[in-house]
């Protein structure tokens, strides 16, 4: 059943659904031996328009929202999360910039974005400040039109192979939390380097680095959103990326029950197909029903935040403002509690289904000749990414006790 029936979003899984079974299929256990990026995948990602689905067609984009972006990470997600990254961390690095940017900032960026001519990242995370963000230690310190970086960052996804890095400093370290600034920085800045690449689990296919920050002057106009906004604009940022997290678990997901019943069709065993077993069959229905409700949430948060997300995004270019005042002006909801529980939900769905996938197929899943290994050892990131799943019950907690 397909729940959204607009062309365009047809259109978008069709697109998304050819790259990742004409690209992404051949490609995936090549470079996940290797665990090395593929830049063909990353190419073809941005031939078919991928990178501009989420932003408007005055930057080249698709205009069609968080939607469709979740809609093609799904279908990408179906076949490797790892080969469609780049374009999942190039919506989460490039939307502080969309969302809190001056609107010189977004024309000098957005289009770029868009077309994936330039990809970006995002890096919050440092050795010591993982799910406490308010923990970091990076530095940003004013010196004329310059800002000067000291630091560095940990487990930054698309790591080395991006080209824009949306960067969380401090800007006044006795504040705080109040203190944390959001920055842009180019790859090949003076004094921004790379440093240790992490050997992973999963997710291989994309690659996770640290960053290191000694002297680093990036120009203070590469600030976005204000001194001490920091922390503020990752809150909303993550309302916005993680149904993405979640589509990605869901596509995972999906694709590991597409793989498990196709060979158990086939698989005979007592001289009948593995499937007609009853006590198989009804574990693939209860795992189908519990992506099904996965998929569900996913979209019906974002087709519900599509409605101001692209009216926000309009009046912004309309009026010279930015996305978020536009957004402000609206009135709508908080959307953390529900993009929380889409990322906890789907990741825990995409994490069983995987491993019960695994159960079904018997030996072969067990083998590297089978997609299931890989499917169980990238499914655990979605659980880690964007916060633990730990945090995303922390956040619904809070939203509870501030509803109650
Ligand atoms: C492959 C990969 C890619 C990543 N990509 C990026 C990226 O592109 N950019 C970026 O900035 N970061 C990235 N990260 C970092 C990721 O966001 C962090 O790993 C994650 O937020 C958890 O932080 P941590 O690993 O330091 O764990 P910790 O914060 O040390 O947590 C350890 C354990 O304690 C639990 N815990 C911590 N605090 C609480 C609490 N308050 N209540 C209950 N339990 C708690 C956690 O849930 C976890 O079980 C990536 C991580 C990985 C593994």
């Amino acid at each position: 059943m397909n729940y959204f029936t607009t062309e365009a979003e047809a259109k978008v899984i069709e697109t998304a659904r050819r790259v990742a079974q004409e690209v992404f299929k051949p490609l995936r256990a090549k470079y996940d031996d290797a665990e090395e990026y593929c830049p063909q995948a990353t190419q073809a990602m941005a031939k078919a328009g991928i990178f501009g689905l989420w932003l408007p067609k005055e930057y080249g984009g698709a205009g069609l929202g968080i939607t469709a972006l979740s809609l093609a990470f799904e279908e990408l997600s179906k076949v490797c999360i790892g080969l469609s990254l780049p374009a999942g961390t190039s919506a989460l690095g490039g939307m502080p910039m969309f969302f809190w940017g001056m609107p010189e900032q977004r024309a000098k960026w957005a289009p770029d974005l868009a077309s994936g001519k330039k990809l970006w990242a995002f890096a919050l995370s440092e050795a010591q400040a993982g799910s406490d963000a308010t923990a970091i230690k990076t530095t940003a310190k004013l010196d004329g039109d310059y800002y000067i970086l000291n630091g560095s960052k940990h487990y930054i996804s698309t790591g080395g192979e991006a080209d824009f890095y949306t960067v969380a400093v401090s800007t006044n370290p006795e504040r705080g939390a109040r203190g944390i600034s959001l920055i842009v920085v180019e790859k090949g800045t003076p004094g921004f380097t790379f440093g240790k690449k992490e050997r992973k689990m999963g997710l291989r296919t994309n690659p996770t680095y640290d960053l290191i920050f000694r002297d680093c002057r990036v120009p203070a106009a590469n600030l976005i959103g204000g001194e001490g906004k920091g922390l503020l604009i990752v809150q909303e940022l993550f309302d916005y990326s993680r149904p993405g997290i979640a589509a990605q678990a869901i596509g995972l997901a999906q694709g590991a029950l597409d793989e498990t019943v196709k060979f158990l069709k086939i698989r005979r065993q007592f001289d009948q197909p593995v499937i007609a077993f009853q006590s198989i069959g009804h574990e693939l229905a209860d795992l189908t029903a519990q992506v099904e409700a996965g998929r569900a949430l996913v979209y019906k948060i974002t087709s519900e935040m599509d409605k101001n997300f692209i009216a926000a995004s309009t009046a912004a270019i309309a009026s010279n403002t930015t996305v978020h005042d536009e957004l402000k002006k609206l009135k709508g909801p908080r959307w953390t509690k529900y993009s929380a529980a889409a990322k906890l939900f789907c990741s825990d769905t995409a994490m069983k289904v995987a491993d019960r996938c695994i159960n079904l197929c018997g030996g072969i899943a067990y083998t590297r000749d089978f997609p299931l290994e890989k499917y169980a050892r990238d499914a655990k990131v979605t659980q880690i990414y964007e916060g633990t799943n730990h945090i995303q019950k922390n956040e619904i907690m809070s939203a509870l006790i501030k509803e109650g």
